[in-house]
């Protein structure tokens, strides 16, 4: 249960967060624009945590180097994969791309044939993590990345390796209710101007991105960005074969 104060805070933070999305969503409806409005965004959860009381950020066990959360799946909407794949695109070198890509297509075939709660039990690094458990994009990691915070990194080890870890009992309240408040109101002003809500697959909508141009007309025509198969929980197992296209 939250106290009064920070329930407040959460609804100011929220509604901060909506208006100032649709603001910038509405100077222009082209991926530019979308982009954007995206930077602010994900600068707002970067400074709401910065601007989290300190005391309540001293209790967080999050350090660099720090990567057993980037090996459990990774729920994203659309917008989050376009803000990593812009981010990848410009920034990699060919050889890190193609590592990538790589790395995302031995992913999507793993979990296309997985049942939706062998898909949460899974454990597998993330294509993005760097071999020194440092975040290779990290200024432009989704949502769920930048808001997550432990007080402890023994349950997130635990996590790896047994089942019914209680990892939720390491949320930080004070924390978690205010980054979630802004990571909603990003979601909230997309999905109110007619942008693509569905939950994917991290790693299966980044490689469909990564090598599929059609997937951004897609998107920035409201329609469904990415086949059913990259969904966090997609209707059924389709055994798909995953074609390599280039962007
Ligand atoms: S959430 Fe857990 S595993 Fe991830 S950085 Fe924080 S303490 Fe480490
Ligand atoms: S995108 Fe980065 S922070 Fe998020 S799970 Fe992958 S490596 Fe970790």
């Amino acid at each position: 249960m939250l106290s009064p104060a920070l329930e407040k805070q959460r609804h100011q933070l929220f509604a901060h967060t909506v208006q100032g999305m649709e603001e910038r969503l509405q100077s222009g409806q082209d991926p530019a624009a979308m982009l954007t409005a995206l930077h602010w965004g994900m600068r707002e959860l970067d400074r709401t945590f910065a601007e989290t009381p300190a005391k309540v950020r001293a209790t967080v066990a999050c350090r660099a180097g720090c990567a057993f959360c980037c090996s459990v799946p990774v729920h994203v909407q659309a917008h989050e994969v376009f803000f990593a794949a812009e981010y990848i695109q410009k920034k990699f070198s060919p050889a890190d791309f193609a590592g990538v890509l790589t790395r995302t297509a031995t992913h999507r075939t793993r979990v296309s044939g997985l049942l939706v709660d062998e898909r949460g039990r899974l454990r597998e690094p993330c294509a993005l993590l760097r071999d020194d458990g440092c975040c290779s994009i990290y200024e432009s990691r989704p949502e769920a990345c930048r808001a997550h915070h432990t007080n402890s990194a023994e349950p997130c080890r635990a996590d790896l390796t047994e089942l019914d870890v209680a990892i939720e009992k390491a949320y930080i309240p004070a924390l978690r209710a205010r980054m979630y408040a802004v990571m909603l109101g990003i979601d909230e002003a997309i999905e109110n101007a007619g942008f693509d809500d569905r939950a994917y697959d991290f790693g299966s909508a980044l490689n469909e991105a990564l090598t599929n141009s059609l997937c951004r007309v897609l998107w920035m025509r409201r329609q469904p960005a990415f086949p059913d198969s990259c969904l966090a929980e997609p209707p059924e197992p389709t055994g798909e074969t995953i074609p390599l296209r280039s962007s």
